[in-house]
């Protein structure tokens, strides 16, 4: 059968454990000889343990848990040829040609420059007597299939990435067990959730929690937000409400792009309308614990997906990532989505707000 690996790179997510879960056994049950990678591309470039033949079972009891057992790394070999060079070895000694990635953009960036490589880190280790003539022939072409994880839904191409769901549920429950201890005490409790590039859990948080106001990157406060919020305060409590909730993004910013921080918040809420204030930084809770239905189901769906992606594949083929379109799991061009992505973190360091969200596209 054909040899394909599974890997994780870049930060962990729930739902990774069900996309690996997918692979492995969409890939037994088409006849491919299925191998684990373990911490990303640093495993690849170690080789030895860290490539493993996976079977039916081995990924049997991990659909339920978070973050990702076969592990996850940043790797700064990679980013090198020679370290590219001992990972292409370590494959083609295994025989394997197709690899499922599950990270972010630059794990797919990394993926896309070794495809492109390949036939050229084969022709130096034949050079170097490290494959045979036979191995360069049977294994000249490499494909690639993607998958996204990521809590912050801050990739272009897909409605929703994996982890995203499950992250806000983690931030609902802590915000619903917030809100029973702010309605006793009249507080004003101001959240910080996760999100440097991408509002995505701010906004959809701030709908679910019944939220004053909050504040993200891609629609940046006025600069009189002081006086706007604070009215807003004032109006919901006149009004008999007991508590307030602020969401504050890790990437929020005013319109001349200066960074809004709970702290900040906090000062013009104790200054202005003396209340009871709290701030609540969730951090890693948000990533932790284990995968809610739709991350789940997500990862199962994309998981296959990205293996049928692979066993249609020609030479011709160009890498695909597999992303949600609706209730469908789609192929789309792997490089398209990244450079997309790339170009809205641009349009934002420019301060053309409107250009990233029209980039972004739905969701
Ligand atoms: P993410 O995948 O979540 O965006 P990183 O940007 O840290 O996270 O990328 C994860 C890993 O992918 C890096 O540590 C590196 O090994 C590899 N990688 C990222 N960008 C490149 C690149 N341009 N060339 C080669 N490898 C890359």
């Amino acid at each position: 059968g054909k040899g394909l690996a599974v890997f994780t790179s870049g930060g962990d997510s729930q739902g990774m454990n069900a996309a690996v879960r997918s692979v492995v056994r969409m890939g037994i049950y088409l006849g491919c000889k299925v191998y684990f990678i373990r911490e990303g591309y640093q495993g690849m470039v170690d080789g030895g343990d860290n490539i493993e033949e996976a079977n039916w079972s081995s990924v049997s009891s991990i659909i339920h848990k978070g973050g990702t057992i076969i592990g996850s790394a940043r790797c700064m070999d990679f980013i090198k040829r020679e370290g590219r060079l001992k990972a292409a070895h370590n494959l083609v000694t295994r025989g394997i040609t197709n690899l499922v990635v599950i990270g972010g953009d630059g794990s797919l960036t990394g993926a896309n420059l070794f495809r492109q490589e390949w036939a050229s880190l084969l022709d130096e280790l034949l050079e170097n007597n490290k494959i045979t003539k036979d191995q360069r022939e049977k294994y000249k072409f490499l494909h690639i299939a993607g998958m996204v994880g990521s809590i912050d839904n801050d990739f272009c191409g897909t409605d929703m990435t994996i982890g995203t769901d499950s992250a806000l549920h983690r931030i609902i429950e802590a915000i619903d067990a917030i809100v029973s201890t702010a309605y006793s005490h009249q507080r004003t409790f101001i959240m910080e959730v996760m999100g440097r590039h991408c509002g995505f859990l701010a906004v959809y948080t701030s709908l679910c929690t019944d939220a004053t106001y909050s504040f993200i990157c891609e629609d940046p406060a006025p600069l009189n937000w002081e006086q706007k919020m604070c009215a807003k305060i004032q109006e919901e409590r006149k009004s008999g409400q007991r508590l307030n909730i602020i969401i504050v993004a890790e990437g929020a910013i005013d319109r001349e792009g200066k960074p809004i921080t709970a702290e900040m918040v906090k000062k013009v809420v104790v200054d202005n309308l003396q209340q009871d204030t709290r701030i609540t930084v969730l951090g890693h809770v948000q990533r932790g614990g284990s995968p809610s239905a739709f991350d789940r189901i997500l990862g199962c769906r994309m998981g296959a997906e990205a293996v049928m992606a692979l066993m249609e594949a020609t030479p011709e083929t160009e890498p695909c990532v597999v992303t949600l379109d609706g209730n469908q799991a789609v192929r789309l061009p792997l490089m398209e989505c990244v450079r997309r992505t790339k170009a809205v973190a641009q349009a934002m360091a420019d301060k053309n707000w409107d250009l990233a969200v029209q980039l972004r596209g739905r969701s």
